[in-house]
């Protein structure tokens, strides 16, 4: 064959294949965009799992007309202009690729009004070459995504999903991710034209704790220990399960700059501190860090879940000691742990 230029849609389907794998996938590139724009509020319909229909509603910025289009075609993004922007970010997105990939493997239209805006705008994207159709509908300010038939044209793909209630379940577990590291915004899930879950904004100390106690369970949330350190321009705040809990939680919950990520060093670090204590077990965490972006590479990974340190010798001892002071407060229950 000779060499020639993708198609438009073809080459989005296939950057498509990194990115969109399943529906959990489509709501965490959505409800990131939201979170960028500004929402306060994250409105989220899901019909059979996903595969009819995703709804991400939000109150933000709203896209400007003009730029509807440009949001939909690949390599298009507001967040960043520069190395310079990459090397320093702190929004989720920066591929500009999302949009278009998720449009190129359903049937996306996006709805939008900006503040200054006195009318709203519809957007989707058709044919191989994907160009997009604009015109006029009603909205309040803010953005409502919906994506229909995910996977209809990619039959391949459209046989890896498993039942609505797995794929559903994927969106939970995603939405709990989010939703602990962003207890200011308030989200709904709603399946198939039921309410599964509602999380309030959370302003004061209790609230928190409920917020945590809906997503970690009750004891985890009762009895964590504070975590909270700071250092040289590194900060680490959250939670740790304690020791004495009967229940030992599976919510390892590991955020870089209110990114979740995947990394062997905070397990690591988690485990050591326990360690120290005689304790064997990993216990439940929910951990922020923050730092300085130039000091942490976020391009690693397409749908970035990874992120690699510069100095992850440093940061992996930071935690270690943030967590090692947590660990003190046990000590104020009880004079020493027994673990026998
Ligand atoms: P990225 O998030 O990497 O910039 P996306 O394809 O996810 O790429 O989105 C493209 C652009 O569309 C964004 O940069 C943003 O300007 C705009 N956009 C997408 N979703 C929303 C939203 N819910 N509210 C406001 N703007 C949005
Ligand atoms: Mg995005």
């Amino acid at each position: 064959m000779a060499i020639q230029l993708l198609p438009p849609q073809l080459a989005n389907q296939i950057a498509a294949g990194e990115v969109v794998e399943r529906p959990a996938s489509v709501v965490k590139e959505l409800v990131e965009n939201s979170l960028d724009a500004g929402a306060t509020r994250v409105n989220i319909d899901i019909e059979r799992g996903g595969s009819k229909l995703i709804r991400i509603r939000d109150n933000g910025a709203g896209i400007p007309k003009e730029e509807l289009a440009l949001a939909l075609s690949r390599h298009a993004t507001s967040k960043v202009h520069s190395l310079d922007d990459l090397e320093a970010i702190l929004s989720f997105g920066f591929r500009g690729e999302a949009l278009a990939s998720i449009s190129s493997v359903a049937r996306l239209s996006l709805t939008s009004k900006t503040a200054e805006q006195t009318e709203a705008w519809q957007a989707f994207a058709e044919g191989s070459q994907m160009d997009v159709k604009v015109t006029p509908a009603a909205h309040p300010q803010g953005s409502t995504i919906e994506v229909v038939d995910l996977f209809f044209n990619t039959p391949a793909r459209r046989r890896f999903l498993k039942s609505d209630k797995t794929e559903f379940s994927h969106i939970d577990e995603w939405l709990k991710r989010i939703a602990i590291a962003r207890s200011d915004i308030h989200f709904t899930l709603t399946h198939n034209g039921k309410q599964v879950r509602q999380y309030r904004p959370a302003n004061t100390d209790i609230q928190h704790q409920q917020r945590m106690g809906q997503i970690c369970g009750r004891q985890f949330a009762e009895n964590a220990l504070n975590v909270a350190c700071e250092h040289d321009g590194l900060s680490l705040k959250g939670y740790l399960q304690s020791p004495f809990d009967t229940v030992v939680s599976d919510s390892n919950y590991f955020y870089v700059n209110g990114r979740l990520v995947r990394d062997k060093l905070v397990n690591h670090a988690v485990k050591q501190a326990f360690a120290e204590q005689g304790i064997e077990h990993l216990p439940g965490y929910v951990l922020m860090l923050s730092l300085d972006p130039h000091q942490v590479d976020v391009n690693v990974h397409p749908a970035k879940h990874e992120v690699r340190f510069h100095q992850s010798r440093y940061v992996h001892d930071f935690i270690l000691q943030a967590l090692q002071s947590a660990l003190i407060q046990i000590h104020q229950v009880l004079p020493t742990v027994d673990n026998s």
